[in-house]
């Protein structure tokens, strides 16, 4: 009797113990460095590297071929999908569309928890728009943290879900916002903002300290009113190198993305973005290589104080930004080992950087680049090409502000030397002829100072996946892939690289040939970058399916011709594994709007400019696309009943009043009547001569 008793109470401590813990296991800057641990996927990019290499090998390039679908979770609510999930002791965490992150059992995809940050309801009203991405989290302590649309820093248990604390980045009313994950390190979470075309801004990163969400510090990337005092040495420095008013137009630099963490030299590499606006003939009329645009700034992790920079674009004029992935590798160079930083940046060259000095070891164009001819090793400088700088008007620029590589992290493995680099081939017209010195942006509104079109591609190609050896600077190999915009990639100790693509195919490469070792096909377009992990002994690998970022939303025409429609197919994230048993159903259809036709309607044509003009200083165009040719992360409008003109009264109370908040499209109460009505008559003329012109189906 009393051993039975004994052991029902046991039963109960046990019970009690497990369901009463709220304990996560300690994330510290040791494991978060690893590169051996292997069973989890701790950081952004794995580990504080960035390589997104894994030391797993139980899938390999040998039995690669069997992967099947080991669970999946449907997410119906979510439109453009974009991020890394995180794994952590067999949970997985990652964030969707309107930032609501979520923990799931990372061996059967059943969901644990939900925090939704409700963007929709912090931003009321307000002019945001594009808000549906973001890039990822950082767990660091017990905590996993979030950076939201609205410029919150959230920090929330593991365990639970629950918000921890929560810290504003930026006011609500600056024209700033967050796509990117924060970086946690040595008990601090940094994080950045975008927004350099979104209006007048002066970018920047702040730390907050892990447990508290106290700040710690601030970096600015450009100096801001010399009449109101530097901030620090390294802002004085940069003054010098800006001409006339900069700061009447905030001058940009915004770290929307790679912040990377060397542990092992205990330094911050920040990316920084592109010059706001773009043209620097309104931004510094006399010129000047305007640091720290498009550079890398290593930083002290403890002060935020300057360390060094190396600056890939001087005198940025391109939007060729350096936001891209920072990675950190030991490479021999000539016989000596060397700690560098590998960065591949839009403007078409791949830099191996050394970490210690900044200096410039190395750098190769890896697509077709017309506005530079070579990288000066001695000065570190591009040597320009004449006329890349459009002063004569108009000129054929490539890579296009798409860059030949964008956000879609790239990969290196230390086993074969080679960086798998998504590789985007584009081209761009810039046009000055409308140049208008007194021109500046207005909050929300935005512009680049400078006209452009998409051009001609370089290659019959848009896109292609490149094994990069960094040491010899040339592609080992090269799948071209007739579209762009593919996800980033994974390589992992089995010697095999994954990556998803436009077209919703899901591939496994042998990482030393480029040969294609097995497929599946998502039925919908993949943005976010194939993750792996291991839990009781099985290896997964795991990504989110869903056609996002600024292409996908329609950047560039040609995103629409995909059969991505709104509500047409569903968002899932999916795993697959060696022993997989899942059934997938089948997605919906490609579909194709077809525009609609108003009997009687008489499109006005000063009107149709005017709605023009506001559809591309409202930033319609970034969930509806440009041109009104939308790529799936919003309704096609030529193709909406709603704009016809017997559903005005609906149309009004969307657009002006908020009524489709919920569903991500903000409101504009600011709105006229006959700027409503100018923008139903660009649409109607949009849709009008698309039907005319028998578009395609
Ligand atoms: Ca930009």
């Amino acid at each position: 009797m009393i051993l039975r008793l004994w052991n029902l109470y046991l039963l109960v401590v046990v019970a009690l113990g497990v369901s009463m813990s709220t304990e996560a296991r300690n994330i510290t800057d040791k494991e978060l460095a690893n590169e051996s641990e292997s069973a989890d996927w701790l950081a952004y990019g794995r580990t504080h590297s960035e390589q997104r290499f894994s030391p797993l090998a139980d899938i390999n390039r040998k039995n690669v071929g069997d992967l099947k679908p080991d669970w999946y979770l449907p997410l119906p609510d979510d439109v453009g999908l974009v991020a890394t999930p995180l794994v952590i002791d067999g949970v997985m965490y990652f964030v969707g569309t309107m930032n609501i992150v979520r923990a799931v059992d990372a061996a059967s995809g059943k969901l644990l928890w939900e925090y939704d940050p409700e963007v929709r309801k912090v931003l009321a009203g307000r002019k945001q728009a594009g808000w549906v991405h973001n890039r990822g989290l950082t767990a660091y302590g017990e905590n996993i943290f979030q950076a939201t649309w609205d410029g919150r820093l959230i920090a929330l248990n593991r365990k639970t879900g629950k918000p921890v604390w929560s810290q504003r980045t930026f006011e609500l009313d600056e024209a700033l916002y967050i796509t990117g994950a924060p970086k946690a390190f040595k008990g601090k979470v940094l994080i950045g903002n975008g927004g350099t075309e979104a209006g007048p801004t002066r970018g920047y990163v702040t730390a907050y300290d892990a447990e508290t969400g106290k700040q710690a510090w601030r970096f600015y990337l450009v100096p801001g009113n010399p009449a109101d005092g530097f901030e620090d040495a390294a802002m004085e420095m940069a003054a010098e190198t800006w001409t006339g008013e900069w700061w009447k137009h905030g001058g940009g630099g915004n770290a929307w993305h790679a912040i990377t963490y060397d542990a092992e030299l205990e330094t911050l590499y920040i990316g920084t973005g592109n010059g706001s606006p773009w043209n620097r003939k309104n931004r510094s009329p006399d010129g000047g290589d305007n640091l720290f645009l498009c550079s890398v700034v290593a930083l002290d992790p403890d002060t935020g104080e300057y360390k060094w920079h190396y600056q890939t674009t001087p005198g940025e004029t391109w939007d060729y930004n350096s936001n891209m992935d920072i990675v950190l590798a030991d490479l021999e160079i000539e016989g000596k080992p060397r700690k560098v930083i590998l960065h591949a940046p839009k403007n078409g060259f791949f830099y191996v950087i050394d970490r210690l000095t900044g200096r410039v070891i190395s750098a190769e164009p890896f697509a077709d680049v017309n506005w530079a001819s070579h990288i000066d090793l001695k000065t570190g400088r591009p040597v320009e090409i004449p006329g890349a700088r459009y002063e004569d008007g108009r000129q054929n620029i490539t890579p296009s502000l798409l860059g030949a590589h964008n956000w879609h992290a790239m990969s290196y493995s230390p086993r074969t030397g080679l960086v798998y680099l998504p590789t985007l081939h584009t081209s761009m017209d810039m046009d000055d002829r409308a140049y208008d010195d007194t021109w500046y942006a207005k909050a929300f509104e935005g512009g680049t100072a400078v006209d452009w079109v998409e051009g001609k591609s370089p290659r019959d190609y848009d896109g292609s996946l490149q094994a990069w050896d960094p040491i010899s600077q040339e592609a080992k190999w090269a799948v071209p892939q007739p579209l762009g915009w593919a996800s980033g990639t994974l390589v992992t100790a089995g010697d095999v690289v994954f990556q998803g693509q436009a077209d919703g195919l899901l591939k496994a490469y042998n990482a030393e040939t480029g040969e294609v070792l097995w497929h599946f096909d998502a039925g919908l377009g993949i943005s976010a970058p194939p993750i792996t992990y291991k839990v009781n002994g099985r290896q997964y690998m795991a990504v989110l399916v869903g056609y996002g970022g600024s292409y996908a939303a329609g950047l560039l025409p040609d995103a629409n011709n995909l059969g991505w429609a709104y509500g047409a197919q569903e968002r899932r994230l999916i795993a697959f594994s060696l022993e997989g048993q899942a059934q997938i159903p089948g997605q919906g259809p490609r579909i194709y709007p077809q525009p609609l036709l108003e009997a009687g309607f008489e499109v006005d044509a000063e009107l149709a400019t005017e709605g023009e003009l506001l559809y591309l200083t409202k930033t319609c165009y970034a969930c509806h696309g440009s041109g009104v040719l939308a790529a799936g992360m919003a309704p096609d409008l030529r193709a909406s009943a709603m704009l016809l003109s017997e559903m005005e009264p609906f149309f009004q109370s969307v657009v002006r009043g908020g009524d489709r908040v919920a569903r991500g499209m903000p409101a504009f109460p600011d709105l006229t009547d006959e700027e409503l009505e100018a923008l139903r008559h660009y649409v109607r003329k949009v849709a009008h001569e698309a039907h005319s012109a028998n578009i395609p189906d």
